[in-house]
């Protein structure tokens, strides 16, 4: 059933581009975007903006094999990576063209048997190295152990070797930034001499395009910047605001001194106030740790600060001050500052709170 929900997320596909056209214009001519479309695109729709910029890209990467799928499914014809790979998906991964990245022996063994299995002729792969934020990745010393399984194996091709920043946004810790670069660099050259080719080297994420324009390399993976955020409000002044968020006000109440409002009377009154009841709640990603005044609502343009307890699927906010009615619409948050508000009072980051947003919430996209 299509989801008709009052409370929607917008998505801004004249914004994506913007943003997109942006990073590019930091790019060398010929180095090759990929543009991570993870998590649902990081909470907005995975299909959409991959349907709207799939001309313009040279590569999509989700985290996990059914993100890839839904891809395919919607008929995105683009090479896609598939970040974190799982053993027991590989054999949907390869059934949809996907493109694993190895990152250890046992996905890399795992991926091996199935192309000697099914006879893969020079099936894509991408190989990961760890130089530094300790998730995923072969080591430097893995290169004989890759070599002698990898170089004259026929059923797989080497498309590409990456590596990731663990802190490309933080100026503090540039030197770690650039020792891990160098330590890519020392990577591909010992590719280099081992296998006698270099594939396609790529390193950086939004804040590694805009902080290491040495370590582009090939090609940048792009993830929060389509988005909107940039990780710096200078850079993200730059781009256009994608994701909007709006519900509406169910009811309100007069609220006499000494009532209170919510689940566990978390909002106690010491004046006679007004109080509106809006369709979003902690089921749709709006957590309780912007309950009780931390967070607010735009209403008529005004802000209206939320009241005690955020409930699953509702909240209240205060409109003592602001002229409304049941049905008027309530702004979450229309620009990025909000958003990246909103994350702080969480106690969080922008990209937490985007993924938050719940399937519940409908996706409408708009284009002019
Ligand atoms: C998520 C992810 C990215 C994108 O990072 P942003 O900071 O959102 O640009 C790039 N590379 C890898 C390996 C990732 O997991």
């Amino acid at each position: 059933m299509k989801n008709n929900h009052v409370t929607t997320l917008q998505i801004d596909l004249n914004s994506v581009g913007h943003n997109l056209d942006y990073f590019k214009s930091k790019l060398k001519n010929n180095t090759k975007i990929l543009v991570v479309v993870k998590a649902f695109g990081y909470g907005s729709d995975a299909v959409e903006i991959a349907k709207s910029i799939q001309e313009q890209v040279d590569y999509f990467a989700v985290a996990y094999t059914h993100e890839g799928v839904s891809l395919r499914s919607a008929g995105i014809t683009t090479p896609i990576m598939v970040l974190h790979p799982q053993v027991e998906n590989l054999e949907l991964l390869a059934s949809n063209n996907l493109e694993p990245n190895l990152y250890n022996s046992f996905v890399l063994s795992g991926f091996l048997e199935l192309a000697k299995k099914n006879n893969f002729q020079k099936y894509p792969i991408h190989l990961k190295f760890n130089t530094g934020l300790n998730r995923l990745g072969f080591s430097e010393n893995d290169m004989d152990y890759l070599h002698e399984n990898l170089s004259t194996n026929n059923h797989i091709s080497i498309a590409s070797v990456f590596s990731h920043l663990a802190a490309s946004e933080d100026e503090k810790e540039r030197l770690f930034s650039l020792g891990q670069i160098e330590c890519f660099k020392n990577i591909k050259n010992t590719f280099q001499s081992k296998f006698g080719f270099t594939p396609m080297c790529h390193m950086c994420n939004t804040s590694g395009i805009i902080n290491y324009p040495e370590a582009h390399f090939d090609m940048v993976r792009l993830g929060i910047g389509l988005y909107g955020f940039a990780n710096h409000p200078k850079e993200t002044a730059k781009l256009k605001n994608v994701i909007s968020l709006y519900t509406v006000i169910s009811q309100i109440h007069e609220i006499n001194s000494g009532e209170s409002i919510g689940y566990n009377r978390g909002y106690k009154s010491t004046k006679a106030m007004k109080s509106a009841t809006i369709a979003i709640g902690h089921a749709d990603g709006i957590p309780r740790s912007v309950g009780n005044g931390k967070g607010f609502v735009t209403i008529n343009e005004k802000k209206a600060p939320i009241l005690g307890n955020v409930c699953m699927d509702m909240m209240m906010v205060d409109i003592s001050k602001i002229d409304c009615k049941v049905g008027d619409q309530v702004i979450l948050y229309d620009n990025q500052e909000t958003v990246v508000y909103f994350a702080k009072q969480a106690n969080t980051i922008s990209y937490e709170w985007l993924t938050a947003i719940s399937q519940r919430v409908r996706r409408l996209i708009v284009k002019s």
